[in-house]
C-alpha cells in the first residue's frame, strides 16, 4: 500500500453560535497573524506578558499577585487551580451539569489515594471528596453550599460560577460567604464568566483560586491562554503541600509573568516555551476587554440574550436557563426529541449551535462576541429555518416584528 499525502485541510468559516468557542474576534486574529517570530525570551514577547497580567488584574478586579495564564484552554486552568489539591484532602463539589461534573472528576483524581486509584483508576472514588449534585436546570445555591460546608468543614469547596452545561447561574456571593464561615477555601470554574459578566474577585474574599479560558468571553483563539488567580491562602497552602505537577504549578508558572515569592518583578523567567502568536492575540483581546468595558459589555449581553430568548419563545421554545451569554431551550412539542437532528442540520450548514452533552438532551444557542441587531438577527432566522425544515411552524411576520420592535428603536445597532 501506498501513502498518499492528504491535501492541505482547508476549514471553513462558520458562525460559532454555542456556548464557546465564540467568534473570534478580528482584532485578536489580526494580532496572531501579524506577530513575527519570535522566541520565548525575546523581549517584547515577555513585555507582552507582563503586560497581560496587570490587564488581566484590571479586569478581573484583583490584587492578587498570583493572576496570569496558563497556555490551553479552560480544563489547562482548571487543571494548575486543582494542583494544590493532595490525596487525602478534604473536598466538597457542587456540580449541576456537564462541566461542573468534568470538574469534580478532576477533584476526584487529585484527592484520591493510590489505592483509590488502583480500584478505579479513571474514576476513582475518593473518600475526602463529598459530590453534591444539584439536578441539571436548577442553581446550586447558598443555602445548599452553607449546609454542606457546615457538615463537612472541608479544606476545599468547588463551584462553576456559570454552569454552561445547563445554563446556570450559580450563587457566587453565597458560595464565597460560607467559604468565610467554615474556613474553606473556594476554588471557582469561571470559564463562562470572566468577560461577559461584571465581576471582580476582590468581592469575593472566601474564593482562594479562580480559572477561566482564552475562547469564550475574552474572544481570544482556543489554545492561547487560559487566566487564573490566586489568592494569597491559595499560595500558602500550595508551599506547605507541593504539588504533583511541574508544568501547572501556579508558583513556577508564575515566574515566567514576572511574579517570584509574590511579588512583580521586571522580567520573567523560563518555565516553558511561550508563543509570541498567542502572546499577541491574547494581548489584544484584553485591551479589546478593556477598551469596551465590562460593565457596558455584560449589559449588552443581557440585552441581546433577552431578543433572543423572546424570538425562540415566540417560536414555540421553552427557555430554561439564565446565562447571559447562552440559552438553553427545549423545543416546541411537537418537535421534542428531534433536538440532534436539528442541531446536525444546523452544523452541517455552518450555523454551529450545540446540543447538551449530558441528559437531558436540549439545544443551546450562544451568543459569546455576538452583540449587534444583524449577528443576533441572523442567528434567530437560521434557528427559525431550522423549525421549519423539521415541520414545525414559525410565523416569521411575528418574529420579525418583535426584532423590529426591539432593535427598530431603542436599541443601537
Ligand atoms: C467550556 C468550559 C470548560 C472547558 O473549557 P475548555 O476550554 O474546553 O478546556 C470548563 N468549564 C466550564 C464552565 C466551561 O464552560
Amino acid at each position: 500500500m501506498t501513502f498518499q499525502i492528504f491535501p492541505p485541510l482547508e476549514i471553513p468559516e462558520t458562525l460559532a453560535a454555542g456556548p464557546g468557542p465564540g467568534n473570534t474576534d478580528v482584532r485578536v486574529l489580526k494580532a496572531f497573524a501579524g506577530a513575527g517570530f519570535a522566541d520565548h525570551m525575546q523581549g517584547d514577547v515577555l513585555r507582552g506578558m507582563i503586560e497581560c497580567k496587570h490587564m488581566l488584574r484590571k479586569i478581573w478586579g484583583t490584587r492578587n499577585a498570583y493572576t496570569f495564564a496558563v497556555a490551553g484552554t479552560g480544563w489547562s486552568a482548571l487543571d494548575t487551580m486543582f494542583s494544590a489539591i493532595m490525596p487525602g484532602d478534604k473536598v466538597v463539589a457542587f456540580t449541576n451539569g456537564t462541566f461542573s461534573g468534568i470538574d469534580a472528576l478532576t477533584l476526584r483524581i487529585k484527592a484520591a489515594t493510590p489505592a483509590e486509584h488502583a480500584v478505579r483508576p479513571l474514576d476513582p472514588q475518593a473518600a475526602s471528596v463529598t459530590v453534591v449534585e444539584v439536578p441539571h436546570g436548577q442553581p446550586v445555591t447558598a443555602e445548599l453550599v452553607e449546609a454542606a460546608l457546615a457538615e463537612h468543614k472541608p479544606k476545599w469547596a468547588f463551584m462553576a460560577h456559570w454552569e454552561t452545561g445547563s445554563g446556570r447561574v450559580n450563587d457566587l456571593r453565597g458560595f464565597s460567604e460560607a467559604c468565610e464561615r467554615h474556613g474553606a477555601m473556594g476554588l471557582i470554574d469561571a470559564v463562562s464568566s470572566l468577560g461577559v459578566e461584571d465581576f471582580a474577585i476582590d468581592d469575593y474574599p472566601g474564593v482562594a483560586g479562580w480559572a477561566s479560558c482564552p475562547q469564550k468571553g475574552l474572544c481570544c483563539l482556543p489554545l492561547t491562554y487560559a487566566p487564573v488567580s490566586f489568592a494569597d491562602a491559595y499560595i500558602e497552602a500550595l508551599k506547605s503541600t507541593g504539588a504533583y505537577t511541574y508544568v501547572h504549578n501556579p508558583i513556577f508558572e508564575a515566574r515566567h509573568w514576572g511574579i517570584v515569592d509574590g511579588q512583580d518583578v521586571e522580567k520573567g523567567t523560563y518555565h516553558r516555551t511561550h508563543s509570541g502568536y498567542a502572546v499577541a492575540a491574547f494581548h489584544e483581546s484584553l485591551r479589546l476587554t478593556l477598551q469596551e468595558g465590562l460593565a457596558k459589555r455584560s449589559m449588552s449581553y443581557r440585552t441581546h440574550e433577552k431578543v433572543l430568548r423572546d424570538a425562540v419563545t415566540e417560536m414555540g421554545c421553552e427557555v430554561t436557563s439564565d446565562m447571559p451569554s447562552l440559552i438553553v431551550l427545549n423545543l416546541p412539542s411537537a418537535l421534542s426529541g428531534r433536538e440532534m437532528e436539528l442541531v446536525q442540520n444546523c452544523r452541517a450548514r455552518g450555523f454551529g449551535i450545540w446540543p447538551t452533552l449530558s441528559e437531558p438532551v436540549q439545544v443551546r444557542i450562544g451568543i459569546l462576541n455576538q452583540l449587534n441587531r444583524e449577528a443576533v438577527s441572523r442567528i434567530v432566522r437560521l434557528f427559525a429555518e431550522a423549525i421549519r425544515e423539521l415541520g414545525g411552524e414559525v410565523d416569521q411576520d411575528a418574529i420579525e416584528a418583535l426584532l423590529e420592535s426591539r432593535y427598530g428603536t431603542s436599541i443601537a445597532a
